[in-house]
């Protein structure tokens, strides 16, 4: 998702002598204010020049955790990246059917559930994740909510493990034990069960009322909590603020509503022809097949109430195959643009998007050739991947949020504001949904990819874009008590210390990776961790090891540097000299060299430097800018470079 937290941060810059307030809006997007100016002292540099190393940091081990080390011994995980000889991980078979009553909003139903015990431990229990009770009255949560919307939580009854009545475990926040028949090693667990809440009305954190005839309803059913290599069961709670950790399962889902209401779901509709109209499924295939934008439900449609099949309720009937969680959005009163496009040459496969709105949200009317383009920029440039999925949905609800498959978009006034965040929520596909990626953990491991999506592939759909999210707020709070290294958990951060740890700061550390390895060696690594990943949990030391195998260049000192360790981000001009200028690193955290020369005779002149320069350990670099010219100015800096004291980054000739 992108950040909902509304914050302001203030600032004070040296380099300018001003205040500013950085805000973050609650739609996750910065602004800047000049507020007033007043000169500031500077900070003491030797101080904090001593906290970095002058050694080479070249080859050095990245830390290994004692826990991620029994999994290596296991021979669940290896120390290069790959997937342990005996990686293993659980899944499931979900049948649900689902009742959804727009007037009540009770969410209803029964699933049978197939489990596969796919580790090497017996199972006496199942642990159930019981999402909504975040809405349960007296539950720990980072949020409030309104009293309105404060339930009962979840009931689950009629539990039937292997075919006996079971009693329904014990409930603490959104985490359900139940015991289990033993299952070893390799068994299946039969479970079904019922459950029931009542869906939020207002208070929206990614899920809920979106207006009278419009729902978008995630994280519904009760479901088995992951069980991996590396801490067993999840016993983390959903609290609202970090996100989720999910198991590869398939699902069939019917969700029944009444029969005005149109739904969209992860995973293929298999029954469109029984609940839409012939005409809507005619302009379906037109956008399955062609690369036209196609209207399926336009304005008449929804004037005349024919596009679904007329009856008192409908069923509709969804499947889908190894993906992390099922979702569905409803509403009676929607249009719906679609298109599609080849993402994969080899097969000729097609992946459908769709934008699914309300007709006065005038910015939705583009949202579908975003949504286009980002799948074809992430299918053919960066991750260059084809899109792994058959279609996209962008539903326009009250969120920023991303599930396979379907996205919770909020309307925004700006185009450039839709397009970032059409394109961050679509590119959240890969991260965490291809990769099984424990957001709960390692936001980083997701969301840092989906900033750096943004930043690439937003100026693919409109090229006046820069899109700089998360950079103005890291250069503000670099090397402050609440930047803490990326590599903490997520668990352990709120506020801005899990804002910069899961938005920028990673996605600096890919993009100066790029950079630094080129992009044939950078997508090698890349691609490689894919391979190897997708559809599986890599975590932390998975990610580097695969980068580093796969692009055949060993980075640790890069990772460990920006990744593991402290230090700020600052690099200054020490001084020009002979033609060649030095630039310093204050703060020890390595950024790319970015100088724009300019001459007396009105020439000017950039040069660029990869991280790469500081791999020595370094605190110095010296960059030839030649020609024999006068210089009359050199700049230091770029977009992606969130220099935290800029004052020491401009020299003007005398
Ligand atoms: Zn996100």
């Amino acid at each position: 998702m992108t950040v909902l937290i509304p914050l302001v941060i203030k600032i004070v810059s040296p380099v300018v002598g001003m205040e500013l307030g950085i805000i973050l809006s609650v739609d996750g997007k910065m602004s800047f204010q000049v507020k007033s100016v007043f000169m500031a002292s500077r900070f003491n540099f030797l101080v904090l020049c001593s906290l970095w190393f002058s050694a080479s940091m070249a080859q050095v081990p990245l830390p290994v955790p004692v826990n991620i080390r029994a999994a290596m011994d296991k021979g669940t995980r290896t120390a290069s990246g790959q997937p342990g000889t005996r990686y293993w991980q659980n899944g499931a078979d979900y049948s649900i059917q689902v009742r959804f009553d727009p007037v009540t909003r009770l969410v209803s139903g029964r699933e049978t559930i197939v489990y596969i015990n796919n580790s090497p431990d017996t199972l006496r229990q199942l642990l159930f994740k019981l999402y909504p009770n975040l809405y349960k009255k007296g539950v720990m949560r980072m949020m409030s909510l309104k009293p309105e919307d404060v339930t009962d939580g979840v009931t689950v009854s009629n539990v039937l493990i292997e075919g006996t009545a079971t009693p329904v475990g014990s409930v603490r926040g959104t985490d359900m034990g139940v015991r289990a028949a033993a299952t070893g090693p390799g068994q299946r667990l039969h479970v079904s069960l019922d459950f029931s809440y009542t869906l939020n009305k207002t208070s929206h954190v990614r899920t809920g009322q979106v207006d009278s005839g419009s729902f978008f309803v995630a994280y519904f059913f009760p479901r088995i909590a992951v069980y991996d290599d590396v801490d067993g069961w999840n016993r983390n709670p959903y609290l609202g603020s970090q996100e989720f950790y999910n198991d590869f399962c398939n699902f069939n889902v019917e969700v029944t509503v009444p029969g005005d209401y149109a739904v969209w779901g992860t995973g293929d509709l298999v029954n469109r022809h029984e609940v839409f109209s012939a005409v809507c499924n005619q302009r379906i295939d037109a956008a399955e097949s062609g690369d036209g934008v196609v209207t399926v439900i336009d304005s008449v449609d929804l004037a005349r109430r024919d596009y679904i099949h007329h009856a008192d309720s409908n069923t509709w009937k969804f499947q889908a195959r190894d993906v992390t969680d099922f979702v569905f959005a409803v509403s009676n009163h929607y249009l719906w643009k679609s298109s599609s496009l080849v993402v994969d040459p080899m097969t000729r496969r097609r992946t459908r998007v769709d934008a699914v709105f309300n007709p006065v949200h005038k910015d939705f009317y583009e949202v579908v050739d975003f949504a286009r383009k980002t799948v074809e920029g992430m299918s053919y440039k960066f991750p260059a991947w084809p899109y792994p999925y058959a279609h996209e949905t962008v539903f326009d609800g009250l969120d920023q949020m991303e599930y396979p498959m379907m996205v919770n978009d909020n309307p925004l006034d700006r185009r450039e504001d839709a397009i970032e965040l059409t394109d961050h929520e679509i590119f959240h596909t890969m991260f965490p949904f291809y990769m099984g990626i424990n957001e709960t953990k390692y936001a980083w491991m997701d969301e840092g990819w989906a900033s750096i999506g943004e930043w690439i592939i937003s100026p693919m759909i409109d090229t006046s874009i820069v899109d700089e999210y998360g950079v103005g707020p890291y250069a503000a709070s670099s090397g402050k008590e609440i930047d803490q290294p990326i590599i903490t958990l997520s668990t352990h951060e709120v506020g801005e210390s899990y804002f910069l740890n899961s938005y920028a700061k990673p996605a600096m550390g890919y993009y100066y990776a790029k950079d630094l390895l080129g992009d044939s060696l950078f997508f090698k690594g890349l691609h490689k961790y894919i391979a190897d990943w997708h559809g599986k949990h890599p975590i932390p030391l998975d990610f580097f090891g695969s980068m580093n195998v796969g692009s055949g260049r060993n980075l640790n000192w890069f990772w460990k540097k920006w990744f593991y360790e402290d230090g700020y981000t600052d690099l200054g001009i020490k001084e020009v000299r002979g033609g060649q200028v030095v630039i310093i690193n204050k703060g020890g955290k390595p950024l790319p060299v970015d100088l724009k020369v300019e001459f007396a005779d009105g020439t000017v002149k950039k040069i660029h430097r990869s991280v790469g320069v500081w791999e020595k350990g370094n605190t110095e670099v010296v960059v030839p800018v030649g020609s024999g010219k006068a210089i009359k100015k050199i700049s230091l800096g770029s977009t992606y470079t969130p220099d935290s004291f800029m004052k020491d980054n401009v020299w003007v000739g005398k």
